[in-house]
């Protein structure tokens, strides 16, 4: 099919942005995800709509975001997932998106609070909120880097412009993606439920974020 590095990874990127439309995360060409290589990364193309990905079209490009292989430009936001390799060593894939509802929190600069027994497990608390960064430069990958080191969460929404996502593959980041925004719905309805029945908003105790957290992480699924 091709001569081009890191042909599953290709395939499996390019099966996997589908999933960003299919799942209400993004509107046209935005949104996007990467997977660290042998060498560098490989990521979407810049200004591609989603179902005229291929494989051949993922950019491989080194941890400087300088271009090593592909046709195409790489993704707007080649720098900030670049970024994040550096400096996160543990992470293998990052997604991008502005899907809706935890765009609508990050464009409040508010992190979504803890008041479900699903963020517990899959965040390991509130999705947090970053700072304002500008597009183009390291600024957004040094905001990611900063707030999550050290957070269970692995996602993260930065304030008035969308959400990252961080795993040791692309379908963990996608996962978290897919369940950062679902939880975001909830809240949002939860929060708005909250002020006009005039009760207090529910956050759960820490000690139980905690107990969900660590069975989620070792017990739940198959071993
Ligand atoms: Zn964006």
């Amino acid at each position: 099919m091709t001569s081009l590095s890191h042909p599953e990874v290709r395939r499996d990127l390019t099966a996997l942005h589908l999933e960003l439309p299919k799942n209400g995360l993004v509107t046209w060409t935005s949104g996007n995800i990467s997977a660290r290589v042998d060498g560098g990364m490989l990521i979407k193309p810049s200004g591609v709509t989603f179902e005229n990905l291929t494989p051949e079209s993922m950019v491989l490009t080194d941890l400087d975001a300088n271009v090593l292989e592909g046709t195409h430009s790489p993704s707007s936001d080649t720098a900030t997932h670049a970024y994040i390799y550096r400096h996160l060593p543990h992470v293998g894939a990052v997604v991008h998106t502005h899907s809706p509802y935890a765009t609508a929190w990050a464009a409040q600069g508010r992190e979504i609070p803890c008041l479900l027994t699903a963020m517990a497990d899959e965040f390991g608390g509130p999705i947090p909120c970053g700072g304002f960064a500008l597009i183009g430069g390291e600024q957004i990958g040094a905001e990611v880097v900063r707030v999550l080191t050290g957070h269970r969460s692995p996602a993260i929404i930065l304030q008035s412009h969308g959400v990252f996502t961080i795993g040791p593959t692309p379908k963990a980041a996608l996962k978290a993606a897919v369940m950062a925004e679902d939880v975001a719905r909830s809240v949002f309805l939860a929060v708005q439920l909250a002020a006009s029945l005039g009760t207090p908003v529910k956050t759960l105790d820490p000690a139980d974020i905690d107990k969900l957290y660590d069975r989620y992480t070792n017990v739940y699924g198959q071993r």
